[in-house]
């Protein structure tokens, strides 16, 4: 596994959708809206520094929001002084986006840094504008998406449809597949299935499946935080999950590892301070705590040495909230069971996986 670097750049979004679990958060957890430039490039400075004394020569770096453009001029001058490889280290560079604030020469720059475009869709039309209808809710969101997967079919960025599957969009995910195939998005990123407060669909697993399917006969490569559950679980890895830990910077210039429970709200140290806090003893104990909370919850899974927790993860990142897992888990367990039935899938997700990054 390649490991991460996220920056929140943004706690702001023009958007402002009612399942955004950035919007669930009161201005005293994070008073800061925007992230500094210095608090970006010492993020990264020390987090290179860090893997490259672990080993490590390559890492994924994500642009996050709220809407990462919101704060376009730090994140060009961060990439800009970054480059393509800091420390030794080589950068994938990626941005989770909207799509509404792109800018034909933004795209062209970014495109010269390999900038994997990651571009929110949640389904056709009608149901994308359900799920962000933006601040004009009439008119809804869908066409700004539009414009923005065009512009970046016609420049021949990197791409791909980020989504998470909720019960506003789960029976609508092979016509997302159609809406990638129509506009030439290569790859849809499909994160598991959130759903707080209602049941847990029982055919969902099938409807995952034959999403699947779908994109496999359209050329559009399907992927999720499932593929490397399914990966790890049939090549029955031993890879210790926080080997190589990824790190998630908040808004704030405070920072924890990507692995570890739910810590939004805690005091978390500044970045400032990430390769003194990576080395210390303080720092083993927490992911020891988090090792320890995730064996409790996932004892007895079938799932237990595969997924590790991260269907809890995904869920609370996502809702914001750390009870109330058990329909994500339910259906990660069901979802996977589904995967085993097609004997195809197997060596399509690893060539997918493999082809995934631009690196050389
Ligand atoms: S599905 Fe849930 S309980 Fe099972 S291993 Fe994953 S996170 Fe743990």
């Amino acid at each position: 596994m390649v490991p991460w670097l996220r920056l929140h750049v943004s706690n702001v979004c023009n958007f402002r959708c009612p399942q955004c679990h950035v919007f669930q958060l009161s201005d005293n957890v994070y008073p800061s809206k925007i992230m500094p430039l210095p608090v970006m490039t010492t993020a990264l400075d020390q987090y290179t520094r860090w893997l490259f004394s672990l080993g490590e020569r390559r890492t994924l770096v994500n642009l996050y929001g709220g809407e990462p453009l919101i704060n376009r001029r730090n994140i060009l001058d961060l990439i800009r002084q970054a480059g393509r490889e800091l420390n030794g280290v080589q950068i994938h560079w990626s941005m989770n986006s909207n799509g509404s604030l792109l800018k034909e020469q933004d795209v062209r720059e970014l495109m010269a840094y390999n900038l994997d475009f990651h571009i929110s869709c949640d389904g056709p039309e009608a149901i994308h504008n359900q799920s962000r209808p933006g601040l004009n809710a009439s008119k809804g969101t869908f066409s700004k998406v539009i414009e923005a997967l065009e512009l970046l079919r016609r420049l021949g960025a990197w791409r791909q449809i980020t989504t998470y599957c909720s019960p506003i969009n789960y029976l609508h995910l092979k016509e997302l597949v159609d809406i990638a195939a129509a506009h030439e998005i290569p790859r849809i990123y499909l994160d598991i299935f959130h759903s707080p407060d209602g049941a847990f669909p029982p055919d969902l697993p099938r409807l995952y499946l034959e999403a699947y399917r779908h994109a496999r006969a359209k050329g559009v490569k399907m992927i999720g935080p499932w593929s490397s559950i399914f990966l790890l679980g049939t090549l029955r890895s031993t890879e210790e999950p926080f080997r190589s830990p990824s790190i998630e910077v908040n808004v704030d210039g405070t920072f924890y590892s990507s692995n570890l429970p739910l810590t939004r709200g805690k005091s978390n140290p500044p970045v400032q301070e990430l390769l003194r806090y990576v080395t210390s003893p303080e720092y083993q104990r927490t992911i020891a705590e988090g090792l320890h909370y995730y064996a409790q919850k996932c004892d007895g899974c079938e799932l237990e040495t595969a997924c590790r927790g991260k269907a809890i993860r995904q869920f609370q990142y996502h809702l914001g909230q750390e009870e109330g897992y058990e329909n994500s888990c339910a259906f990660t367990r069901g979802w996977i069971r589904n995967l085993s039935t097609d004997v195809m899938f197997r060596k399509h997700l690893t060539l997918q996986e493999k082809q995934r990054f631009p690196f050389a």
